[in-house]
């Protein structure tokens, strides 16, 4: 869906704004945050605008993932990257910040104090397994 707000990724798209660009292909450009939350973090977007995960087409968001996983394994390569996080926000709820989805890829060290996992555990919530099922079901059934 196009937006009527100027969209910076878009820009960066076009080549209206610079980005550090790191691959590209015909569907999907990756460059680096300007934000980074360590060294090498990188953004990936589909080329056309899509605000969020119903919007994207399967087709980019396949080409997307490949990008990541591409630059995920280039992190690794040539940054003493030792591990990676990939994080997508979709939607207000999910606080994302720029309306146009993006896979943010983020490398990991042992010695970064990032601690993901810290902030994971302190959220986790008690289950109960019939609630589960439940959810499984209305999950898996059509429509
Ligand atoms: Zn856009």
């Amino acid at each position: 869906m196009a937006s009527s707000a100027p969209c910076l990724f878009c820009a960066i798209v076009r080549g209206a704004v610079p980005a550090h660009k790191v691959r590209e292909t015909e569907r999907s450009l990756a460059f680096l945050d300007i934000h980074p939350l360590s060294w090498g973090h990188t953004l990936v977007v589909p080329k056309a605008h899509a605000a969020e995960l119903p919007e994207v087409s399967p087709e980019d968001w396949a080409d997307m993932t490949e990008v990541a996983r591409w630059v995920a394994l280039r992190l690794r390569k040539v940054l003493e990257v030792e591990g990676n996080n990939l994080f997508v926000a979709s939607g207000t709820a999910a606080e994302q910040s720029v309306r146009h989805l993006h896979i943010h890829v983020v490398p990991r060290r042992q010695a970064d104090e990032l601690a993901f996992n810290e902030w994971w555990v302190s959220k986790l919530q008690p289950t109960d397994p019939d609630e589960l099922a439940k959810t499984a079901s209305v999950l898996r059934a059509k429509g």
